[in-house]
């Protein structure tokens, strides 16, 4: 079995993007929004140096909010890769679940199995990769991706850093660890892995 990290995207490798019509934050939209949080590639690299596969594991209902679309996510997932690369930083695969319950497109309507914090995203990965949960990691900056981590066996670790919605006192999953952003994580992780 091998082992992952799983990282949240918006909030975790890319910066959270206010969106003022709805008041809260949402994914980057246009890859001008697109912008990758300062010590990314350097967390990610550390992450794939510890012998993990470092997976994104992300709920992205913009496409079926209509508010991107499928190429669109192509693309920003090219950019994250180039930008990544440029630091020998490497993903080894992305999840996302696509789906929402007030979906405008009729086939990403609905409540399913992966949209955290549900586990879906987490199980379907290990199934698919033979990941040992129990050994794994989730990584993410809102409750609802501790929920899903804790729901999935991981050990979690909750970023408080960046600007975000979250606040420990909504937590219903408290984390393993708390860290201020992605590299301090994986220097969390680095050091457990020190004593093992
Ligand atoms: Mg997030
Ligand atoms: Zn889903």
């Amino acid at each position: 079995m091998c082992r992952a990290v799983f990282l949240d995207r918006d909030g975790v490798i890319n910066a959270a993007i206010y969106n003022s019509v709805e008041d809260k934050l949402d994914s980057p939209y246009s890859l001008d929004e697109f912008r990758v949080l300062p010590g990314v590639a350097m967390g990610v690299r550390m992450i794939n140096d510890l012998g993990f596969q470092v997976l994104v594991a992300s709920n992205q209902p913009g496409l079926a909010k209509g508010k991107c679309s499928a190429e669109f996510l192509e693309e920003l997932r090219d950019r994250l890769a180039a930008s990544l690369a440029e630091e020998r930083a490497r993903l080894d695969g992305i999840y996302y679940c696509l789906h929402h319950p007030e979906a405008v497109v009729p086939s990403l309507r609905g409540v399913c199995e992966c949209r955290k914090p549900r586990p879906g995203l987490l199980l379907k990965a290990a199934s698919e990769r033979d990941i040992d949960l129990a050994n794994s990691f989730m990584i993410g900056d809102q409750p609802t991706d501790i929920e899903a981590g804790a729901a999935a066996g991981c050990r979690t670790v909750l970023l408080n850093g960046h600007a975000t919605t979250s606040r420990p006192e909504t937590l219903i999953a408290s984390p393993d660890h708390v860290a201020v952003d992605l590299l301090a994580a994986a220097g969390i992780i680095q050091s457990l892995e020190g004593e093992n």
